[in-house]
């Protein structure tokens, strides 16, 4: 079984651990590999003097946590709404009642910086909320240019960086990013199950609102500050997420890793030319490939790779539109086969 959806195939070093006697969360063993996760996870994005919160539960969580705790209590919000992801979060300032602009980017296109700009400069939102990249089509937007709109009217910056974290760089302390998101089952390539949340030194001792009991910020902060959960974590994540920092640390950071995707990525684009599908992004992220095949709304290379090859790849929102991470281990060769596996089953 080959796996080219989130989180894609796992290091089965990682994998082993899920099948391992695993160790009592109330103990300060536990509480010691959690410390040490949070200190190699604000390393590997470049936040100094952050902290983090580590939620069981999917990145959608995390983006919840945001807007209940953070997003409420800065009046208006300003959202990048390029797809189901950026959606998302003008979804949830609805669902809580918060004054948010609907900033709207045509599926796959970049935003225009220029009329960006403007927008904010007639709205002056409190909070910006964005994705580094928008997964659903595949399309990476510019953060230097994001950061340096907000910086210049005083918007707070809020980041799902969910599918770029360690497949793209990414600086925390260099955008002046106020907090990112992610989660286990993208660049870290572990399970799905936890999600990350980033805070940038800027907001110690902030007065975040108390809007939702179980992802609640203070409450969250004042156990993680002893490497402990409010509530019982996924505790065979929580080590699986720790075992894959160690890795990632063994390895000097986050360049590899990254370099990894970039490879993977290359080599599929590269057989993307071969059979003639367009990739539709206007700038692609290294992390997954979108591209348009001719296939029908029956989606018969999704169905037939799983039944012939069980393998998976991420059908998009448009009939033949298909996506292949590259956050999951994959070889030259697997990629060459995979290949030619979807153009055996793409209609002529
Ligand atoms: C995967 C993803 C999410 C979170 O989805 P969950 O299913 O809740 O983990 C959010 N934003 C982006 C950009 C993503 O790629």
């Amino acid at each position: 079984m080959h796996s080219y959806a989130f989180p894609g195939d796992i290091d089965p070093v990682l994998m082993e651990i899920g099948s391992q006697p695993f160790l009592y969360m109330r103990t300060q063993e536990f509480s010691d590999i959690n410390l040490e996760s949070e200190k190699i996870l604000l390393d590997l994005i470049h936040c100094t003097g952050g902290r983090t919160i580590i939620y069981t539960g999917s990145g959608t969580g995390a983006m919840s946590a945001v807007v209940e705790n953070y997003v409420s209590t800065k009046g208006k919000a300003f959202v990048i709404d390029g797809g189901s992801f950026g959606h998302r979060w003008w979804d949830l300032c609805r669902y809580y009642g918060i004054e948010v602009v609907d900033y709207k980017v045509p599926f796959a296109h970049d935003i225009d910086y220029g009329d960006l700009d403007k927008r904010v400069a007639i709205e002056r939102p409190g909070v910006f909320l964005c994705q580094h990249h928008e997964t659903s089509s595949g399309q990476l937007f510019n953060l230097r240019k994001i950061s340096d709109i907000c910086h210049k009217y005083g918007v707070s910056l809020v980041v799902d960086v969910i599918s770029t974290f360690l497949a793209e760089p990414l600086s925390m302390d260099e955008y002046g990013i106020d907090i990112c998101i992610t989660s286990t089952q993208k660049g870290l390539n572990i399970p799905p199950g936890l999600s990350v949340l980033f805070f940038s030194a800027n907001l110690d001792g902030y007065p975040f609102a108390h809007k939702g009991y179980y992802w609640d910020f203070e409450d969250n902060f004042s156990n993680f500050r002893r490497g402990q959960t409010p509530f019982s974590p996924a505790t065979i994540l929580f080590l699986q997420l720790h075992a894959r920092l160690k890795q990632l640390q063994a390895e000097g950071g986050e360049s590899k890793n990254i370099s990894d995707v970039c490879h993977r990525c290359e080599v599929f684009r590269g057989l993307c030319r071969k059979y003639g599908w367009d990739i539709l992004a206007e700038t692609p992220s290294h992390a997954i490939t979108g591209f348009q095949t001719n296939d029908t709304a029956e989606r018969l290379i999704f169905r037939g790779l799983i039944d012939k090859y069980e393998t998976f790849i991420m059908p998009g929102s448009k009939p033949g539109f298909y996506r292949v991470s590259h956050m999951g281990l994959q070889t030259d060769k697997e990629l060459y086969e995979l290949a030619a596996r979807i153009h055996e089953f793409e209609p002529r």
